[in-house]
Parts: structure tokens; sequence; C-alpha cells
């Protein structure tokens, strides 16, 4: 028998579960009935269970009449079995099951979150995360994506306590005798396990926002829902966005956006009752900074866009996870840059693309889908190749078919498997059908191959046409075998004077393309949506550069610095090149733009032989003063989002990297300036204030700030003093944050990501590695197992010095790390990038920064 995969002969189609949850003990009662069909004559039923304890289990046919079953629980398999007196014939039956669990404090599947109340006591509230495979701790069920089913639940609540699931309540019924409330709920659609919710405990809600008949609240712990007036904004905006776009109501009755104080994740899409960690969905538009802001817009939008792709229709498996992701996160962006325009989200992608650009350069990373045999497969699926990877190719093939065609194909798809389940082939096929062409053939190679090409554009020997050329991009020298991709290139070439606009699609390994004249220039990968990166032979990078600045858009600028980077960190460029090619970028005002300078600065002086800092930080300081200068301190009047942003980004990075004594005392007198918590200082200055302070201070900020992480009023501000607390650099302060990491003062959720930060912290690393090495096994119980140790061990990609690198590989050969699927191995090669990166350009550094002692004019 299937190990991960249940028998399909026995079907359910209903639940109807009754659960107690009692949270002072830890604990809860529940009892199910569930309707299913026998499809061939059994005379056992398997269905999955997890640290539950059965007390009873029966069945009724529909004569009435009933059998007990004997009930033994396979735990390594997470099953349980019912063994019946007798032979079940095909037919419709009526299950019964009594049992008993744990409300566990691990952040999956039904667990108990802390928070304190105003009056400082201490309450808790019990809350639900089911994926991937977690349904089956809270109730027997058949816990796979194509079971679907109706789920009728019902919470017995202590009065007073306010109780959600995924429907709206449909009665309450009060037991005055034991202080309870029966809250019964409507109906669910037909839809997955783990898509299920139930949350308990003191909550307040915002008003509703109305979208036709769908109320949509916010919900959060006493006294914090005034902070959910955005989010809400944010759902109704994308409710309609998504009912117009799919085309298909919203599937729900309702929908609730709840804020967890304890969260693994970002958010889950349970339908009609998303969950969220409070980052993610609490904020105070005027307090927060442009990041802050976009990061709840994005989570609420993406989990709203699952509402129908992921939960009207499903995965089948879990090999489908990708899809449900990666297609989530391409509508989220979507939807956000429809709600606001001026944020230039497509162009912020450019930074999620990137990101899947450095892991799918590497050897060990994976292709997109994958065979999923046990679900714990699955748990690798939640990452940067999966979300970001995944929604740049769909970005990609829905800019090669065109915004209404891929639409209309996205249509047919959903309106043909809602209420059921998918595969990523049935997408395809709508596609095709839309778009009247096989998508497989441009799509399999981007879904089912690793890696990416890098794409060399070169003018032919005549010197008046192109020349493109393929193969595959990766870090570490090797040898790629494989087939070429299919590349939808888009090109602008401004040749005799005129600017003009080509498409192929590159099948092979090269082609040419003619062309009237000499190119004066040529940009490829015309408004970026391309995944694959971009190398001009010379002397096209020279004539580029030298174009008038608005030849590029800035997303084009954004890929060129990139793309520039990332071969200089594979080896086919010396770093002074690049550095170079910086200086060109110093009157640069996009935001997005700077990111990717900004990102390759940080980059570098975590590599940074010893004796250069000081060079390299007055190089920092020449490529940002002219922005600094031009931008101040202080916004203008009607000036944008972005550029408020960008404000923040280059003064930081100025007070930082830069190390700028100027901007740092600036910084000290700003924060001084705005002590009170009612200031109405610029959001975006005010938290790259506070981040230059870290860097700088000393023990006075750092208690001071410790104070106000905990006293803070927003989630943000919480998470802005927290890893400023990790930007210190005196030793015996660095302690003191990692102390904090397992003593209980930081949150579990939490205390993974600070932990990296200190790892990445060029003063705070080696003192950051020992402890980890110290505390591992602590750390490896007390953080939500994947997703917390992966994030922590994230940070070991900057300890990027020989000894380290040797200390950090020792480390993991000597113990077995489970952080899901090939993380592991794609941190130890992002290590091996950076150190392999150092010792080449050691030379090289020193003689473009002037060594040890001088600076650059
Ligand atoms: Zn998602």
């Amino acid at each position: 028998m299937d190990r991960y995969r249940l028998p399909c002969t026995v079907v359910p189609s209903r639940y109807e579960i009754e659960l107690e949850p009692d949270l002072e003990r830890g604990r809860f009662t529940g009892r199910e009935t569930v309707d299913l069909t026998v499809r061939e004559t059994v005379q056992e039923i398997i269905l999955n269970a997890a640290d539950l304890e059965i007390h009873a289990a029966g069945i009724r046919d529909k004569e009435g009449r009933e059998w007990n079953a004997t009930v033994s629980l396979d735990e390594a398999n997470e099953r349980a079995h019912l063994l019946f007196p007798k032979p079940l014939p095909p037919g419709p039956w009526r299950l019964a099951i009594a049992f008993t669990g744990i409300l566990n404090d691990k952040l999956r599947g039904f667990y108990r979150s802390t928070f304190t109340a105003a009056d400082g006591v201490k309450e808790m509230l019990a809350v639900t995360q089911f994926e991937a495979t977690d349904a089956r701790r809270a109730f027997p069920c058949w816990d796979e994506p194509a079971f679907k089913a109706v789920f009728q639940v019902t919470l017995l609540v202590d009065e007073g306590l306010c109780a959600l699931s995924n429907s709206s309540a449909a009665s309450t019924r009060p037991i005055p005798e034991r202080g309870k409330v029966a809250v019964r709920f409507a109906p669910t659609i037909p839809m997955s396990t783990y898509l299920l919710a139930f949350v308990i405990g003191r909550l307040e809600a915002t008003e509703p926002a109305w979208v036709d008949k769908i109320p949509i609240r916010v919900w959060a712990v006493p006294g914090k829902r005034q902070l959910g007036a955005f989010a809400l904004e944010a759902a109704a905006f994308s409710v309609r966005f998504f009912q117009d776009y799919y085309g298909i109501p919203y599937p729900g009755e309702k929908l609730d956006l709840i804020a967890i104080p304890d969260f693994a994740f970002g958010a889950m899409e349970n339908l009609g009752a998303i969950t969220f960690r409070e980052t993610a969905l609490l904020v105070d538009e005027r307090a927060a900074t442009h990041t802050e802001l976009t990061r709840v817009a994005h989570v609420v939008i993406h989990e709203i866009a699952h509402m129908w792709f992921g939960d009207l229709v499903t995965m089948a498996w879990w090999n489908g996870l990708w899809l449900n992701e990666a297609f989530a996160t391409l509508m989220e962006v979507m939807a956000v840059d429809a709600w606001k325009p001026a944020w230039g989200r497509w162009d912020s992608f450019g930074a999620s693309r990137a990101a899947a650009f450095m892991t799918d350069g590497l050897r060990s990373s994976r292709p997109i889908e994958f065979e999923v045999v046990a679900p714990k497969d699955a748990e690798a699926m939640f990452d940067v190749l999966t979300y970001e990877k995944g929604g740049a190719v769909l970005r990609m093939l829905e800019q090669y078919l065109g915004p209404e065609v891929f639409r209309d194909g996205v249509r047919r798809y959903l309106v043909a498997h809602q209420f059921a389940n998918a595969e990523t082939t049935d997408l395809w096929k709508a596609l095709g059908e839309a778009a009247g062409q096989p998508i497989p053939a441009i799509m399999d190679g981007w879904i089912y191959r690793q890696g990416y090409p890098l794409l060399t554009v070169a003018q032919d020997d005549a010197g008046q046409g192109l020349r493109f050329s393929q193969r595959a991009f990766r870090y570490l020298e090797e040898e790629v075998e494989g087939d070429c991709w299919q590349v939808p290139i888009t090109y602008r070439v401004r040749v005799d004077g005129e600017i003009r606009r080509g498409r192929l699609l590159l099948g092979g390994a090269e082609e040419r393309v003619p062309l009237t004249g000499r190119p004066d220039w040529i940009v490829v990968n015309e408004g970026g949506h391309g995944f694959y990166r971009v190398r001009y032979a010379s002397p096209l990078l020279d004539r580029l550069l030298r174009a008038p600045s608005e030849a590029m858009a800035p997303i084009e600028r954004f890929n060129l610095i990139n793309d520039a980077w990332a071969t200089t960190l594979a080896g086919m460029a010396p770093a002074s090149e690049y550095l170079e090619l910086t200086a060109r970028f110093t009157e640069e005002t996009d935001r997005h733009v700077w990111m990717a300078l900004l990102a390759s600065f940080g980059y570098l002086s975590r590599i940074l032989p010893p004796g250069l800092r000081s060079g390299f930080e007055a190089l920092v300081r020449d490529r940002l003063r002219v922005t600094v200068r031009r931008l101040g301190w202080t916004p203008g009047s009607g000036e944008d989002d972005l550029t408020r942003q960008l404000r923040g980004d280059i003064l930081r990075a100025m007070g930082t990297l830069g190390n700028d004594a100027d901007v740092q005392a600036e910084a000290r007198a700003f924060c001084a300036r705005h002590d009170a918590a009612t200031s109405s200082a610029d959001p975006g200055v005010l938290a790259a204030a506070i981040a230059i302070l870290a860097h700088a201070g000393g023990e006075g900020e750092y208690e001071a700030f410790r104070a106000r992480f905990k006293q803070a009023r927003t989630p943000q501000e919480e998470q802005r003093y927290l890893h400023a607390l990790a930007a210190f650099r005196a030793p015996e302060l660095v302690q003191r944050t990692l102390i904090s990491t397992v003593s209980g003062e930081v949150r579990t959720q939490d205390a993974p990501f600070v932990v990296r930060d200190l790892l990445v912290g060029v003063h705070s690393r080696e003192q950051a590695w020992s402890f980890v090495k110290e505390h591992w096994d602590e750390m490896e119980r007390l953080y939500p197992s994947l997703s917390g140790l992966a994030r922590m061990c994230e940070g070991i990609t900057a300890l990027a010095t020989p000894d380290l690198e040797a200390d950090v590989r020792q480390f993991f050969a000597l113990r077995t790390v489970v952080l899901g699927g090939k993380i592991l191995e794609q941190y130890l090669e992002q290590l091996r990038i950076a150190v392999a990166f150092r010792e080449r350009e050691a030379d090289g550094l020193a003689a473009y920064l002037g060594g040890p002692s001088t600076t650059r004019p």
C-alpha cells in the first residue's frame, strides 16, 4: 500500500465537526460525523490522524444500522485504521468519531498563540495552520487536497470569546450551565482540508467593508483593530479586481482577515478566514514606510488571489503547489499595480526576479516542478523558485501571449475545474486553447529544468546585424548540458536615427537578425519581463551607456546593473569594471535602480578583504553623495511615495555602508527631535535614522530601542526596533541580542530572522555563528521548524571568509540538518561563491579602492 496516498476506495463528501478547545490546559475534545461513499467493498477505512487519541469510531448505513470499529493508530504514517466486524459494501455511509488532541505551541495544526492584554494579563488564542498536512492534528480526515468536501463546523467556546471559521456563524447556542457558547457555522463550499480554519479568543473586528454582498473585516487582538483600515481597503479593491479578472464571483459568503500574534508563515489563504502574522496585516498608514505598506498590500492581495486560484480550484497533489503559489504571486503584483499604479510594482518585481536569479544560478537549484512522493517533499517548494521564479516565468508567458489571451485562458481553466482539482497541464491546456498555440513547447524548459539562460547580444561580423546567442548561466564555472530554452526576446534598437522594436522566440543556440544599418544602441529584454540575463558584447555596451538616460526605462536600468553584477560574481568580469559602471549612476533618480546598486554594495561590504573598508566606504559615499544632497532629510510637498522611500534607503546606506559621520550625527539629532511616539516624522527617514543610530550607537541607544521594541504601537514599529537591536556593533550588545533569541524575549516567529540579521552583519557574524553552534539544539527545538530554521540559516551565506566557510562546512557535515529540499546545499554554494569572489578579487579590489589607508577623492 502507498505510504503517502490514501486509498480512493472510500471518499468523504461532508464533515460535521464539533470541537471544544481548553485553552488553559492546552487540549481539545472533538466529535465528527463524515458522510462518505464506499466505492469498493472494504472492511477497513484508512484516514489521517496525528497526535490525536481516538476514543470511539462507528459507522452507520442508510437504514440506520450501526457497527463499531476497532481503531489502531499508525503514528509513523499519521494514519488511523478503522477495522469493522463485517465488510462494508459500496454505497453511502456515515462515519462517527470521538477524539481528543493537543493545542500545541509549535505554530502548526491546532495551536496556541499568546498576547499580553492592555491590563498586562497574558491571554491565549486557539488558532489553526493546516497547510500542508496538519489538519490531521485537529480532526481525523482525508488530509489530501483532492478529497474535497463540505465542512460544517461547530466550536464550543467560553462565553465572551470570539470564534471564527471559514463561513459565518449560522447560529449561537448558549450553554449557561457550563459557561460556554456553541457557535455553529454555515456549511462551506466543497474544499480541501488544508484550507479549513478555526480561530478562538478575544478578538475585535473593524466595521465591514462591503463588496456586493460580501462583508470584509479585519480581526485583531484587543486594541489593534484600528490598524486594519489599510488592509481593508486593499482587500476590497482586490476582491473587485479578481471578480472582474477571473470573471467569477468571490467563492465565499464573507471574508475575514485575521491577525495572529504567533504565526510561522506570512499568511494563509483559508477560504473566507485568511490568517496573517500581524506585520503582514496591521499597519498605520501614516506611520509606515513605503516598504512596510507595500508588504501589507502584497500579502493581503496575494492571499485573496488564492480564494479562486487555490481554494475554488485546487491542485490535485502537492507537486502542483508551485503553480498555486506562482500564480498567486503573479496576480498579487498585477492587482497591487492596478490599485496603486504610482508604486511601479512591476519595477519592484525586478528585485524578486533578481532573488530567483540568484538561487536559480546555482548548481544546487532545482526545477520549479518536481515529483512529490511524500507530502513532506512539498515543504521544499515554499521557496524563491516557486514564488519568484514561478511568478516571473508566468509573467513572461503572459506578456508573450498577450494579457487578454492569458486572462481568457485562466478563466477557462477556473470555470472548468471550480469546486474541484486540477493539474499544471490543465492550465496549459486552457491557455493553449485561448492562445491557439501549444503552451508546453514554450514552458516545459522553464518549469521542468533548473536554471536560465544568459543571452549574449553582439553585432554580427558585418556590423549591420545582430547576433543573439544563449547558454546556461551559472555562478560557479561548469559546463551545463541540456537543450536550449525557448526564450521570448524583446528588444528596442536605434538605427539610422529611428527607434524600432523587435520580438523573436529564440529556440536554438544562436540566431541572427538583420538590420538596415549600424545600431546606435540596443536594449534587450525590453520591459524587463524575460527570465534571462543579458550580456552586451563590445561595443554595444559602451554605446548603450553613452545613450541618453531616457533610452532605458527604470526596470531596464535595474536589469543592466543586476546582470552586470551577476556576471561579475560569476567571474566573467572584474569587480573594478562593475564599480566603474556604478559611477555612471550617481545621478540616478529611480528607487528601483538604486535597490540594485545598494544590494551590490551590501554584498561587497560582506566580502571585503581586511584593510579595504575605509576605501570601500569612501566609494559608497562618492556614489551616494549627489543623491543625498538632492533629497536632503525633508520630503518636499507633493513628493511621490517612491521618492520618499528612496530618501530613506539612500540615507540609511550613507550612514551604514558609507559610515558617513555627518549623516550619523544628523540621524542622532533627528531621532532626538522625533522622540515622541506621536511624532509626525517622515516614516522613511525615521526608519533610516533608527537603523543608522543602531549602526553607530552604543549602550544608551540600545536600551532605549529595546524599550521601544517592547512598547511598540504598531507591528512595524516593533519590527523596526527589533531589527535595529541586531545592528549594534559592540560585542556585548550583539551578545545581548543573541540571548534574546532563545530566552523567550523575542517571539519564536521573529527570532530566526534576528539571528539571520546577526549572521549577515559584518561586525556580528563571527560571534553570531559561535552562538548558533552552541545553541543549535535549543534553536531547533524552539523555532517553527522549516520556516524558522531555514530563514535563520540563510545568514550563513554571509559568513564570507575562508575560515568561517570551513567551519560552517564542518559543522553541517557533522549533523543531520533538515531545512527542506536543497536549501542547505544552496546556502553552502552561495557561501562558496562569496568566498571565491573574495579571493579572486582581493588584489583587484585593493588596487581599485586605493589600498588600506588612502581614500578616493
Ligand atoms: Zn500563496
